[in-house]
């Protein structure tokens, strides 16, 4: 029995997968599966030279190794650049969007706050971002997981860039875009993407988009309070050793697997976290609801 849940893992294939973003992976399978519903995968790879040409099939490889099904097809964003030409069309039309050629050194550090003119010279060779029209004012939303969250769209947002100089499209219109088109309705994901969470509400806004519901679980950290990150500690996820992992990361998420189902396999661990996934163990925790000492053993 399905129900009208949509989640979704959505990585950028920018190494092979770790326990960092395992964690995300897991947080949003539970969450949908314990709901009845649909969970996607979508690599999103808008940015070639910054990606590993293998990570994606690595990535896909590991979360199948832990029993982390997904439904359909996976999308992959590298496709997807006449859907997000569309929707940059309907902002222009809408004067959501607008051209700019303010440099760095211009912007000096300061967040772009209104329309800009676009010099003639820079309007013929094409070499200019587009951005988002982002207004002013404060906006909040309530988190899942997180409570209220509020940002003022002068202060902490800024006309943000939705289609960069260089050409790749950014990660806020993409991401966007690739949720409206498949009906995401819950977004699970970790905290360090919270802060592009009301950006994308206000493109989701301006463009007559369903908001999804956001819940944004806790980031790995290390010691020094660097998130984990393919550069420090979190090493690639091996295969062979997911059985422990899984379980490593059912308890960080703060969930309690008897002791009994240790060696029952992924499969069968995993049909227990799902049954009795408890979203609310993370509620309010914003970094490592429990210690990392065990990756080390890993
Ligand atoms: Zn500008």
């Amino acid at each position: 029995m399905s129900s009208s849940y949509i989640g979704r893992f959505a990585p950028s294939p920018t190494g092979p997968l770790h326990f960092g973003s395992l964690l995300a992976a897991l947080a949003s399978y539970l969450d949908a599966r314990s709901q009845n519903g649909q969970w996607l995968v979508r690599i999103e790879n808008l940015d070639p030279p910054r990606e590993d040409p293998n990570a994606a099939d690595q990535i896909l490889n590991i979360l199948d190794t832990y029993q982390l099904h997904w439904d359909g097809e996976v999308r992959y964003q590298s496709q997807r650049n006449q859907a997000y030409l569309e929707i940059l069309n309907r902002l222009k039309r809408s004067n959501h969007a607008f051209p700019c050629g303010c440099s760095r050194k211009q912007l000096a550090g300061q967040l772009h706050n209104g329309m800009c003119q676009l010099p003639e010279h820079l309007h013929q060779s094409g070499d200019y971002a587009w951005r988002f029209c982002v207004g002013r004012g404060q906006r909040s939303f309530i988190d899942g997981l997180q409570g209220e969250y509020r940002e003022s769209l002068e202060n902490d947002i800024g006309d943000f860039v939705v289609k960069r100089r260089d050409g790749p499209w950014s990660y806020q219109l993409a991401v966007v875009t690739d949720d409206a088109d498949q009906n995401v309705t819950h977004v699970v994901r970790g905290i360090d993407l919270i802060d592009s969470t009301i950006r994308q509400q206000c493109l989701q806004q301006a463009l007559d988009f369903p908001i999804p519901h956001y819940s944004h679980i806790p980031v790995a950290v290390e010691s020094n309070g660097q998130k984990l990150s393919k550069q420090n500690l979190a090493t690639a996820l091996q295969p062979d050793e997911s059985g422990n992992t899984l379980w490593d990361a059912l308890l960080w998420l703060r969930q309690s697997p008897p002791a009994d189902l240790r060696n029952s396999g992924n499969e069968a661990v995993l049909k227990w976290a799902i049954t009795h996934w408890q979203r609310q163990a993370l509620a309010g925790i914003k970094e490592n609801p429990a210690p990392l000492d065990f990756l080390r053993h890993n």
